[in-house]
C-alpha cells in the first residue's frame, strides 16, 4: 500500500518494481539500500567482505553539522536528525556531546579562518559560538586552553560507534526486504546497468540502477566499467586510549588532531597521509610518527597521557575540489563516494539523497554532480578535516 515513510519521507510505493544493486555495505550503501527497500524497490546489496568492513568500520564516529558551506550544513543537520531518530535501535546509540574547533595563538591565519568559518556556520543557522581561550577553559575544565587564540563551539554534535550504525541499518534494510550478499565482490557494467558477481562469473545480472558506494575501490570499479572518476584513496589514522576523558569533542586545527570521549577512555585521530594509496595494498596499522604526534597534542591540550589500547589506519577518498561525487555517471549507474574524511557523519543524508535520485524523487545536489569533472583531472590530496585560510585550503571543517 502506498504511503509516506515517517523516517525517510519516501513514498513507500515509489520504488515498486525497480530493481537496484547497491555495491558497498558501508554507511552510505546500507543507508541507500534501506531507503530504497522501504520505498518498495527490489534491492540487492553486495559487499566483497562483511558489512562495515571498509572505512565505515574504521571511522571515529565524530558527528556534527558545523559546516561553513550551505549544502554541507544541510546534509549534516539531516544526518544528525536521522542518527538521533535511530538511537536506541539495535546496538546503535548516539551520544550528545559538543564539538570544539580551535586555533592556537601565533597561528593568525588559522585563527582568522576559525572565526570566519564559525560566522558562515551561523549564517547557515548552525548553533556555533566563538569564544577565546579563557572562556573555553571555564566551559570545559578538562581542556588546557592557555595557548588558545579562538575556538568555535558547536552544540549540535555527538559521537557514536560507526560500525553499529552500519550493522543496525543493514538489519533494517534486510527487514524491509533488501537481499544482503556479503563475501560477494562484484564488477560493474554499463549500458545496460548491471553487476557480475565474482562467484557467478561470467553471468551479468541486469538492474534498472546500480549505485556504486564502494569507498576506496570506487574509482577502480568504475574504471573497469569504462567510467573515469577523479578519486584518490589516502590513509588517515586513529587511536583509542584506555585512560578516561570527560570533556567535549575537540579539533586542534593548529596541530591537526581531534579527540572525543570513548567508552574505553578517549579516541583521537587524523594522521592524514596525503599520498594516493593502493586500495588493495595499504598499511592498516598506525604509523609511529602519528602516535608520537597525537600523544604530544593530547598531553598539551587535555593533560591526557595516552594508554594506547588500539591504533589503526583506514582509507578515505579525495576529489579535486574536496566535494563528493554523488549522482549518475552513466545511464542507470550512480556513484556515491569522495567524502574527504566526512563520509560517515553525512551518510544518513547522502545515502538518502542517492536513493532519491534512483527513484527520480530529486535528491540531486548540483554541487556534487560527478559531471563537473572529466575524470582524468590531476590534483593534490588535501586534508579532510580542515578550515579554509586566505592562502588556500588549510582546513575543511
Ligand atoms: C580512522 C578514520 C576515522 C574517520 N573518522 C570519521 C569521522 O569521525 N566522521 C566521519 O564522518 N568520517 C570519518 N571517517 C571517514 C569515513 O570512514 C568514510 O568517509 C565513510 O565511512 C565512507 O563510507 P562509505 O560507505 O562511502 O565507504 P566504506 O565504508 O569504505 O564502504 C565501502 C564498501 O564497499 C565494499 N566494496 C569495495 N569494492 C567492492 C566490490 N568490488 N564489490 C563489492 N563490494 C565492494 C567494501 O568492502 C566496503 O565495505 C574516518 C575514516 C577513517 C579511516
Amino acid at each position: 500500500m502506498a504511503g509516506r515513510d515517517p523516517d525517510t519521507g519516501a513514498d513507500s510505493a515509489a520504488g515498486d518494481g525497480v530493481r537496484v544493486a547497491v555495491v558497498g555495505a558501508g554507511a552510505v550503501g546500507v543507508t541507500a539500500a534501506h531507503d530504497l527497500a522501504v520505498a518498495g524497490a527490489d534491492v540487492t546489496l553486495f559487499d566483497k567482505g562483511e558489512v562495515a568492513s571498509g572505512a565505515s568500520g574504521r571511522a571515529a564516529g565524530v558527528l556534527y553539522d558545523a559546516y561553513a558551506e550551505d549544502i554541507d550544513a544541510e546534509l549534516g543537520a539531516r544526518a544528525l536528525e536521522r542518527f538521533r531518530a535511530l538511537s536506541g535501535t539495535g546496538d546503535f546509540s548516539f551520544t550528545e556531546c559538543p564539538y570544539v574547533m580551535l586555533a592556537r595563538e601565533g597561528d593568525d591565519d588559522l585563527a582568522e579562518a576559525v572565526r570566519g568559518a564559525a560566522e558562515r556556520m551561523r549564517v547557515h543557522g548552525r548553533e556555533v559560538e566563538t569564544v577565546d581561550g579563557d572562556e573555553l577553559g571555564e566551559r570545559f575544565p578538562s581542556l588546557r586552553t592557555g595557548d588558545v587564540a579562538v575556538a568555535a563551539v558547536a552544540r549540535n554534535a555527538g559521537w557514536t560507534d560507526p560500525g553499529s550504525y552500519v550493522t543496525t541499518v543493514a538489519d533494517l534494510a534486510a527487514s524491509a526486504g533488501a537481499e544482503i550478499r556479503t563475501d560477494s565482490p562484484v564488477a560493474v557494467s554499463t549500458a545496460p546497468p548491471g553487476v557480475a558477481v565474482a562467484s557467478e562469473a561470467p553471468v551479468t545480472r541486469r538492474f534498472d540502477a546500480v549505485v556504486v558506494a564502494a569507498g576506496a575501490h570506487t574509482k577502480q570499479l568504475l574504471a573497469d566499467a569504462g567510467v573515469a572518476v577523479p578519486l584518490k584513496p589516502y590513509r588517515v589514522q586513529a587511536v583509542v586510549s584506555a585512560r578516561s576523558f570527560d570533556g567535549p569533542m575537540w579539533y586542534d586545527a593548529s596541530a591537526g588532531v581531534y579527540a572525543r570521549p570513548h567508552p574505553t577512555g578517549l579516541l583521537a585521530g587524523d594522521g592524514t597521509v596525503p599520498v594516493e594509496a593502493d586500495p588493495d595494498d595499504w598499511d592498516r596499522d598506525a604509523d609511529d610518527w602519528f602516535l608520537a604526534d597525537v600523544s604530544e597534542t593530547l598531553r598539551e591540550r587535555a593533560g591526557h597521557d595516552p594508554d594506547v589500547e588500539r591504533a589503526w589506519a583506514g582509507l578515505c577518498t579525495a576529489t579535486p575540489d574536496g566535494d563528493p561525487l554523488l549522482g549518475e555517471v552513466a545511464d542507470g549507474v550512480l556513484v556515491a563516494a569522495g567524502w574527504q574524511g566526512h563520509g560517515f557523519m553525512r551518510a544518513p543524508a547522502t545515502g538518502e539523497a542517492i536513493a532519491g535520485q534512483v527513484l527520480g524523487e530529486g535528491g540531486g545536489i548540483a554541487q556534487f554532480d560527478p559531471g563537473r569533472f572529466d575524470g582524468d583531472e590531476e590534483f593534490e590530496i588535501s586534508e579532510g578535516m580542515a578550515v579554509e585560510t586566505d592562502d588556500g585550503a588549510e582546513n575543511r571543517s
